[in-house]
This record gives structure tokens, sequence and C-alpha cells, in this order.
């Protein structure tokens, strides 16, 4: 039998409901953590864009956001926490050593880019990114979400859309 469309007003609701109650699972790595937290602060206060710091585990996260190095011995972690998150569920690779390596892009221990581990809907770029650039991706993000059909976030049918860029 096909399925009924969702009413527009229904969809609406769930995804503003879902974009302005992000739990955030800090997986921080190196010195990128440090401007993710400093986002965290009163200064910058992504609360108010409903990002939620920070779950108490990864079974209460909705949004992993890496922002460090991530090394191949630590990848298996990366994944493990990753798969312990509800759907649906988002990524944010923060800075550039997430998104690619960095500046140790050559090095023989360093993966080059977290997308290789999980699957990113948001790179924020910059070594490090200042809190306004992952207030920026966090942004990016909502409007993904906004846009979502929820049935197929939550059957596992959806081919996920490009990753939005910050830049
Ligand atoms: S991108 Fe730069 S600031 Fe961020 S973890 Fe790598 S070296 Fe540190």
């Amino acid at each position: 039998m096909d399925q009924v469309d969702m009413p527009q007003p229904v969809k609406f609701i769930l995804n503003w409901g879902r974009r302005y109650s992000l739990w955030v699972m800090n997986f921080g790595l190196a010195c990128c953590a440090i401007e993710l937290i400093a986002t965290s602060t009163s200064k910058h206060d992504f609360i108010r864009l409903g990002v939620i710091p920070f779950a108490h585990g990864p079974r209460q996260a909705d949004l992993l956001v890496v922002a460090g190095t991530l090394t191949d011995k630590m990848a298996p972690a990366l994944k493990r926490v990753y798969d312990q998150i509800p759907d649906p569920k988002y990524v944010i690779s923060f800075g550039s050593c997430s998104n690619c390596g960095g500046p140790y892009w050559d090095s023989y221990s360093v993966t080059k880019g977290v997308d290789q581990i999980v699957p990113v809907d948001v790179y924020v770029p910059g070594c490090p990114p200042r809190p306004e650039a992952l207030l920026h991706g966090i942004i990016r993000l909502q409007e993904k979400i906004a846009k979502e059909d929820i049935r197929e976030k939550w059957s596992g049918q959806l081919v996920k859309p490009e990753p939005a860029q910050t830049y």
C-alpha cells in the first residue's frame, strides 16, 4: 500500500522541534575542541540556537561534533560512539584536521577526514575555526533538517544529501 503523504504542517512542526533541540556530543580530540567549548559559553551561547551542551552520553545525543585530529588508532572509537547515537543523528566536522587531516594531512597516523569513518552533514573549515564559524555550521545544519522528510530519515532509506559547506 502506498504511504500517504504527511501533511505539510505536521512535517513543519516535527522538523521545527527537531532542529531546535539538538543535544550535542562533544568528540573533542585536539585544539579545535577548545573553540567548541567556547561556543557553548555565555559569550557565543549556542543554546540560543537550540543546541544543548552536553549530552550525558551518545545514547542521549542527536548531534556529534568531531573537533580535532583524528588518528587511525582513535577511528574505531569514533565509529563506536557514532553507532551508539540513535537515529535520526547528525555530524558536524569542525576544523581542518577533522575535515581532511589539516596540518597533519601527510602523517602516517592521521585519518584524512572523519568522513572516511562516519557520514558528515556539515563541514566547518579553519585551523582552528572561530566559534562564530560553528554557529554558522549549526544554522546550516538546521536548514538541512527543516527540509528533511522524517519518514525517510527514520526508515534509514534516505540517500544522504550532499553535505553543506560553510564557505
Ligand atoms: S585544525 Fe588546527 S586548531 Fe584544529 S585541531 Fe587541527 S591543528 Fe588544532
